[in-house]
């Protein structure tokens, strides 16, 4: 991350099209709703241009997007670099033979799940979500891409809460974020 001096320009506008909600879905959780930037098309087709500028060239086989947000980020980026699209769905949504992989929220577990033969051994795959808070689903969608042998490239979201400290949950994988919202203090990525 770095200061808001030698960001993309673009970012600015990506960052102020995200509506924030208090206390959604539940109190005490600041919901950074997406939605919003959808609705401006300029922010949306620059948050998709900036992972594409990123991406074109690293050989990625796969994008795979977390459901549900990660559907919106992923298909245009894949189609964008020329990679498969994989969605990685919540349980019991996908109709093939999956492999599935649980992760711990806040209270109690959760499951995603991926079709067999989605992803292929030595395939170069990145990761796609809206948002990591505490990177207990990234984490999780890493362990399901490695299950079948799959090289994770990079982990890439539109926000960070980089409070949450999510990135630790990564192991050694990388990932980028558009904007980090430190508490109230809004980052942007180069
Ligand atoms: P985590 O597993 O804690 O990193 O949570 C990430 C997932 O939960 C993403 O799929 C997000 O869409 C969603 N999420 C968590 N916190 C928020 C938040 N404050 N605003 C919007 N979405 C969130």
């Amino acid at each position: 991350m770095s200061d808001t001096k030698h960001a993309d320009p673009r970012l600015a506008r990506i960052s102020s099209s995200i509506r924030a909600i208090p206390d959604f879905p539940k109190k005490g959780i600041m919901f950074r709703d997406v939605t919003t930037l959808l609705l401006d098309h300029q922010a949306f087709k620059d948050s998709i241009d900036i992972f594409v500028e990123r991406y074109q060239g690293w050989k990625i086989d796969v994008v795979a997007g977390i459901e549900a947000r990660g559907f919106i980020f992923g298909p245009p980026i894949a189609l964008g670099i020329g990679a498969k699209f994989v969605p990685m769905r919540k349980p019991k949504k996908l109709p093939g033979p999956v492999i599935s992989q649980e992760y711990t929220l806040e209270y109690g577990t959760d499951r995603i799940e991926m079709h067999v033969g989605a992803v292929e051994k030595g395939e170069r795959v990145l990761i796609i979500d809206d948002l990591i808070a505490t990177g207990g689903t990234l984490g999780a969608a890493i362990k399901l891409v490695e299950q079948v042998g799959g090289e994770i490239v990079e982990c890439a979201c539109v926000i960070e809460l980089s409070d949450l400290k999510g990135r630790d949950k990564l192991g050694d994988k990388p990932l980028y974020a558009l904007v980090d919202y430190e508490g109230d203090t809004i980052l942007y990525s180069m």
